[in-house]
């Protein structure tokens, strides 16, 4: 036998039945994105390897050691398959002049790629959700941005405040980034015998990240750290306060958490996380803030900006621990040819029953023709299907069929196949 080839670990195949879960989660963002007014924006998978090092800073894990960057070997450009999705849109809005008549409400939906050490809730190909809010410099997008995560929580059957709970931060602005970072590399500086590695080579470079370090020996140097939230100045604390009021008018319950700083350089003011406790250490399932710098940083005229990702694998698995998700994916009905029947009348048939808004499937006939009515009630039954259509040589010839109810009783009934806008629909409204 030839070899049996295998995906790339880290890279997960969805297949039936798990996918209808992804469609449901998909359908449900989708209808959440219309309530609240956000467009549908889809970005190449690759980029040029420079817009992440640019947009997400140098020194971040990420850029450092994340990236499938590669050559194109015709030309030799360096490209990078997308790690996030907030660059890209960026891009994308930059090179069409896109907020030129103002501000956009955008989302995405796909895949991301990071060389990570794969676990559960872990993957090298993962799947975000993303809104990017482009334009507008008010604390009320934030609040919106948070509330429609929230809105959508509700939408999949999680409980807000027990299942997934909401931390909240502010970054400020650079130049009260810039004061809170001499005095925390200073602090730094003075437990310096308590850094790992990784912190004293981001001690310069990027102390503020050493925050977010997961190293459990480090904890009792970062909690002593000075508060970038007592660095900030009147009008970052006002625009916090308004946020804070919004969630709390709202009633969707958090903790401000002045740790929390989030992966990539290009947040400023609002920063948050939704965290879950049933994952493990793959606690976060959503995380955003606002980007005021970013668009200009990457070559555009400068706008504000605010959104966030969340990860649809990590999503899925709590929707799953939960116990919630989907009803299973059953059609309204099965249907099977007796021996004898006129195949092709058969198929046709089924065609305007599908015209009609049923869900159809049609048992095979295989080479030898059909299988024996009693194997095929068998396979009706299990398809879960609430009705079988069993097409049998003599009523077809008179353009008939019987429909056999499969649950919830009622008796099998002729039906006459021109008249199919007349009964067909009667067969899709147990889903109603
Ligand atoms: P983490 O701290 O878990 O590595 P992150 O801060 O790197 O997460 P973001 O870049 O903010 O994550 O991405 C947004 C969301 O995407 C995360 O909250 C998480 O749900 C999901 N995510 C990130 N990396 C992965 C991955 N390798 N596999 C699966 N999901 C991921
Ligand atoms: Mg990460």
């Amino acid at each position: 036998m030839a070899e049996l080839l295998k995906a790339i670990k880290g890279m997960n195949d969805i297949l039936p039945p798990d996918s209808a879960r992804w469609e449901w989660l998909e359908d449900t963002v989708r209808a959440l994105m219309r309530r609240y007014g956000y467009h549908n924006v889809r970005t190449p998978i690759v980029e040029p390897t420079a817009l992440f090092v640019r947009g997400l800073g140098e020194v971040t894990d990420i850029v450092e050691k994340e990236m499938y960057s590669f050559e194109d070997s015709l030309n030799g450009d360096k490209l990078t398959l997308r790690p996030e999705g907030t660059a890209g849109v960026v891009r994308a809005i930059n090179e069409h002049s896109f907020l030129y008549e103002g501000g956009k409400r955008l989302y995405y939906i796909g895949p991301m790629f990071r060389h990570e050490r794969p676990q559960k809730g872990r993957y090298r190909q993962f799947h975000q959700v993303g809104v990017e809010v482009m334009g507008f410099a008010g604390p009320d997008v934030d609040a919106e941005t948070i509330l429609m995560s929230a809105a959508l929580w509700r939408d999949l059957g999680i409980e807000i405040g027990t299942d997934v709970k909401l931390e909240l931060n502010s970054l400020g602005q650079p130049d009260e980034r810039l004061a809170h970072r001499a005095a925390l590399i200073a602090h730094l500086e003075a437990h310096i015998d308590l850094l790992d590695e990784e912190a004293r080579r981001r001690l310069h470079s990027n102390p503020l990240r050493i925050l977010d370090t997961k190293n459990p020996a480090m904890q009792p140097v970062v909690e002593s750290a000075p508060k970038l939230m007592d660095f900030l100045g009147e009008a970052s604390l006002e625009h916090f306060q308004a946020v804070r009021r919004t969630l709390d008018v709202a009633g969707i319950p958090y903790r401000v958490n002045t740790r929390l700083v989030r992966g990539m350089d290009y947040y400023n003011l609002t920063v948050f996380e939704w965290v879950t406790e049933r994952l493990g250490a793959q606690g976060t399932v959503c995380g955003g803030g606002r980007y005021d710098g970013l668009i200009e940083q990457l070559g555009g005229k400068s706008a504000p900006a605010v959104g966030w990702g969340l990860g649809m694998e990590r999503l899925l698995l709590l929707i799953e621990e939960l116990g919630k998700g989907p009803a299973p994916r059953v059609p309204d009905v099965f249907a099977m040819t007796l021996p004898g029947s006129d195949a092709p009348s058969v198929v046709a048939a089924l065609e305007s029953l599908r015209a009609q808004g049923v869900q159809v499937v049609l048992n095979p006939l295989g080479k030898d023709g059909p299988a024996s009515p009693k194997s095929q009630f068998k396979k009706a039954d299990a398809s879960g299907a609430h009705y079988a259509l069993v097409f049998g040589p003599d009523e077809l010839a008179q353009g008939k069929v019987a429909v056999k109810p499969l649950r919830g009783g009622g008796e099998q009934v002729l039906e006459t196949l021109s008249d199919v806008a007349l009964w067909g629909p009667r067969l899709r409204a147990h889903r109603s």
